[in-house]
């Protein structure tokens, strides 16, 4: 049966008992094989012999939510397969909602191939990646929110993106979309009423009523926007480009900042011709430096290749250390290279630059007041790769970058780029629906812009998610889980 071309929305939880390895693949202290379904306390009780059977229930099955000792045996010849501990758990207290059977083996490859295998001759289907996280979502115990945020928090690269993916997972966000589609919804009741029995008893619903609650809904929307930028952050890092002309030690401190020997280090200008990216962890946010070949334009081809993929770097860094070489004064390249950065962010520019005088073990030619002039605003830091001066404070100066998040006190919630896009068509969409209301437009458009705004916002939580999305993002998902 070729299970990979079935649709992952289309699997009905109701007839189909799956099976998976839960555990990584390769050798482990503990494997873990589960089943989920109607029919998995049948194959569970197929391959589990318990050592010990307890008083089992009027079922016949162990009794649920307890820890069997045991052994999988292999009914057609006898043999024993592993000892085992395994958990029979009855719907709907389960991960799924439905019936499901864990069994603990030895995490042996091969044993926890030859169990699953048994499951499935017992009857199981071999599960798709992310299916018992999309039964859990599609018998309701969670909302896609909370199903991507089990991905999330499975694939956290950091402290912060683990904290963020928790907070998801147990409904922070959900709780937060419950409002302002509530208030939403409230807006589009009112109206229907009136369109659907206009002689009726029903008042036309009153303009300040409507205006609140839009606003309501507006307000909320553009909260949790305003926590994306920094949520981003906390669960994918900070994209920091190392940026200045050929020779200041871009190199050298990207090997510093990262503890390691990676980027080529020559003492020819002009050689690091690539951009390098390797994460670190900072405070538990994930820094990823972005080493580039200098800014400034150069003729020979590859170089130039080179400095195109610096400007791209820089375009999308979320912070710049901008390097300067502190042992000698400003050269015409340095200026070239401030003006360079200034076209390509533009004058308005958000992105944050620390400016970093490299080179602090060498007598100083440079004076932090004579690069501030170059970039206004920016902090200067005086540091060496060479002998890590200056190390700590230009990391704390990073850190502080990283968590700011133009000025937002509240903990963010919203991370993933899926939900930014919809709470931004939802947040267009009220705001529609807030200025046809003032107009005096008909109802039937404030309604209409109000519906678009509810479609929007239940694409985050799944309510009005189509099956093509569902399938995207399970896609994703690991097997087993
Ligand atoms: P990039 O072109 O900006 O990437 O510069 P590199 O990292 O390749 O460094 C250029 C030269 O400066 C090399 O010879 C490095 O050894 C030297 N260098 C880099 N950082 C320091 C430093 O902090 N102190 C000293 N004394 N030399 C450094």
């Amino acid at each position: 049966m070729d299970t990979d071309t079935v649709p992952y929305s289309s699997a009905s939880p109701d007839d189909e008992t799956i099976a998976a390895i839960a555990t990584p693949p390769g050798p482990g202290g503990v494997g873990v094989i589960r089943i989920s379904g109607s029919r998995a306390f049948a194959i569970g009780a197929a391959l589990f012999r318990p050592a010990h059977p307890h008083a089992a229930g009027e079922d016949g099955f162990p009794p649920s939510h307890l820890l069997n000792y045991g052994h999988v045996v292999d009914r057609d010849s006898g043999e024993r397969v592993d000892e085992t501990l395994t958990v029979f758990m009855r719907a709907p207290r389960t991960y799924t909602r439905e019936d499901v059977v864990e069994i603990q083996a030895h995490g042996s490859p091969l044993t926890l191939r030859r169990i699953l295998a048994l499951a499935l001759a017992a009857g199981a289907r071999l599960a798709r990646p992310g299916e018992m996280t999309l039964r859990a979502f599609l018998n309701g115990r969670i909302d896609l929110a909370q199903a991507e945020a089990v991905m999330d928090l499975v694939d956290a690269g950091s402290e912060a993106a683990r904290r963020l993916a928790l907070r998801q997972l147990q409904g922070e966000l959900s709780a937060r979309m419950a409002a302002v589609r509530a208030a939403a919804m409230g807006v589009l009741v009112r109206i229907e009423a009136s369109i659907d029995f206009p002689e009726e008893e029903v008042p036309p619903p009153d303009p300040e009523e409507l205006r609140a609650l839009l606003t309501e809904a507006a307000d909320g929307t553009t909260r949790l926007l305003a926590g994306v930028e920094r949520g981003r952050i906390q669960r994918e890092g900070l994209r920091v480009a190392l940026v200045g002309r050929p020779n200041v030690g871009k190199s050298s401190l990207l090997n510093t900042l990262l503890g390691v020997e990676r980027a080529i280090v020559t003492p020819v200008a002009g050689t690091t011709r690539d951009t390098i990216e390797e994460a670190a962890r900072l405070g538990g946010i994930a820094l990823h430096l972005v080493d580039t070949a200098g800014l400034t334009p150069s003729d020979d081809p590859i170089e130039r290749l080179g400095v195109e993929r610096s400007r791209a770097a820089a375009r999308e860094a979320g912070a710049l250390v901008f390097v300067f070489d502190g042992s000698e004064p400003l050269a015409p390249l340095d200026f070239a290279a401030a003006r360079e950065l200034r076209d390509l962010l533009g004058d308005d520019a958000a992105v944050p630059v620390i400016l970093a005088l490299n080179k602090d073990d060498l007598p100083a030619a440079l004076q932090p007041e004579d690069v501030a002039d170059l970039w206004s605003g920016a902090p200067v830091v005086c540091v060496s790769a060479r002998s890590r001066a200056g190390v700590a404070p230009l990391e704390e100066a990073l850190a502080r970058v990283a968590l700011s998040g133009e000025g937002q006190s509240a903990d963010p919630l919203v991370a993933s780029a899926r939900h930014a896009d919809a709470l931004r068509r939802a947040a267009e969409s009220l705001a529609a629906a807030l200025a046809a209301l003032e107009s005096r437009a008909p109802l039937d458009f404030v309604a209409l812009d109000t519906r678009a705004a509810l479609e929007a916002l239940g694409e985050i939580t799944g309510e009005t998610a189509t099956a093509d999305l569902l399938d995207q993002i399970f896609a994703e998902f690991c097997i087993g889980k």
